[in-house]
């Protein structure tokens, strides 16, 4: 079976295809700039050259008709005919209460994912767009929705509630939901792998350390707890997210600035974080670099975060009455040593010692010391691939 992934964001696209028999990844690429000048198409063929195709793309339809087009073309396609495409899964970021699980897309099931764009108006709105898309071009395939909420779900009510007036919270669906989901829950599976030990018997803190951040206890292979919240802005400091602080210091600054909720949402989401500590950048290598040369907003930006992230194993290791492993993914958490060994330091009193040696090395391994108690893995996240589990599970 044949199954397409597609991360559909307001103005890009991303597609991942799959043999579902061998989980061989075939093809993949980026669209970019949908709707705006200079709009680009990039595919990438394992085993074959990229292609890079410049051409107007006015909108979701061009992007998914060119995506299919590139997969089936006669030189750098991957099938040799639109059909032998089986089914899609597509990344929905918001499931609200409504998803615990991945589900088949029909009218019932798309009209309640549209129902969540109240709760997420950036986010699923681009999704809807990617799912017409591949209604429109690719017509009679199968679709699936895979949510970032649904493995949260699992959290506790005294997790999830905010502390606000009982029905208001209920009114508006007032309540933490999580984010990463996917990734948490494929990283989660890895290391218990690794650790040859069953999911069901650990205790696991994984750290999703990206441009976007989160942390989620699982506590036999459920999340009990995560530091995203009822948008992705909440729990750690991320690239350009301020993550936890004082909601008072909300209208604090809007009184302050004259801020509209508008300007203060793009300078919580987009000019804080490590970028507005630093004034330097959102992307830690910068900041790795400048802390190297004396920088001392960079060396904050990294300290803050490290500290932030280090609070939350704490709180997760309370939370979960111990931890057997502790994960980290994504960008910053599977390439950078530093911030590993910055947030691993004085751990030791969970049982965590890095083995150095084998904490500055590449790709997926357990990096921590002979006899400590509680493992560090590096487990580099495949969110793709497990949409296309998803989507192959229910449509199969
Ligand atoms: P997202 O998918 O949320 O955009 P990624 O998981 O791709 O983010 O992570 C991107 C971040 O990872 C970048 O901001 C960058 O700072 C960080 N990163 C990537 N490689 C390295 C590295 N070698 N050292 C330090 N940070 C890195």
């Amino acid at each position: 079976m044949i199954v397409l992934v597609i991360n559909s964001g307001s103005s890009s696209l991303k597609y991942q295809v799959f043999d579902m028999q061998k989980e061989a990844l075939l093809a993949k690429g980026l669209v970019e700039r949908i709707g705006l000048n200079g709009s680009i198409l990039t595919h990438r063929p394992t085993g074959k050259d990229q292609v890079v195709i410049e051409t107007e793309i006015p909108n979701h339809d061009r992007a998914i008709q060119l995506t299919v087009e590139a997969l089936t073309h006669e030189d750098h396609g991957v099938v040799s005919s639109l059909s032998e495409i089986n089914a899609v899964g597509h990344r929905v970021v918001h499931g609200g209460d409504r998803f615990s699980d991945s589900v088949v897309i029909n009218e019932k099931s798309l009209a309640e994912i549209c129902a969540l764009f109240e709760v997420a108006p950036l986010h699923n709105p681009p999704a809807v767009m990617g799912i017409e898309a591949c209604s429109h071009m690719l017509p009679g395939v199968s679709q699936a929705a895979v949510f970032d909420t649904a493995f949260h779900q699992t959290l506790p009510n005294y997790a999830y509630n905010y502390a606000l007036p009982y029905e208001l919270a209920q009114k508006y669906s007032l309540r933490r939901y999580g984010f990463h989901g996917t990734s948490h829950k494929y990283v989660a599976e890895r290391a218990a792998t690794m650790a040859g030990r069953p999911l069901e018997d650990l205790k696991i803190i994984t750290c999703h350390l990206g441009n976007g951040a989160s942390i989620t206890a699982v506590d036999g292979g459920r999340s009990v707890d995560t530091s995203m919240g009822f948008t992705p802005l909440e729990g750690l400091i991320m690239g350009t997210r301020v993550g936890d602080m004082d909601p008072a210091a909300v209208p604090f600054l809007m009184e302050k600035e004259g801020l509209t909720t508008g300007q203060l949402n793009d300078l919580l989401n987009k000019k804080s974080g490590v970028l507005g500590v630093s004034g330097v950048s959102s992307d830690f290598r910068d900041l790795e670099e400048g802390a190297a040369k004396g920088d001392e907003r960079c060396r904050l930006a990294l300290d803050m975060f490290a500290y932030r992230v280090k609070k939350y194993i704490g709180a997760y290791a309370a939370v979960m009455n111990g931890v057997d492993v502790i994960v980290f993914t994504a960008g910053l958490g599977e390439n950078s040593a530093s911030m590993r060994r910055s947030i691993c330091g004085g751990l030791g009193y969970l049982g965590v010692q890095l083995d150095e040696e084998k904490n500055k090395g590449r790709g997926e391994a357990d990096v921590s010391a002979a006899g400590a108690t509680c493992r560090v893995m590096v487990v580099p996240t495949d969110e793709e691939l497990m949409i296309a589990r998803d989507t192959y599970r229910l449509l199969k």
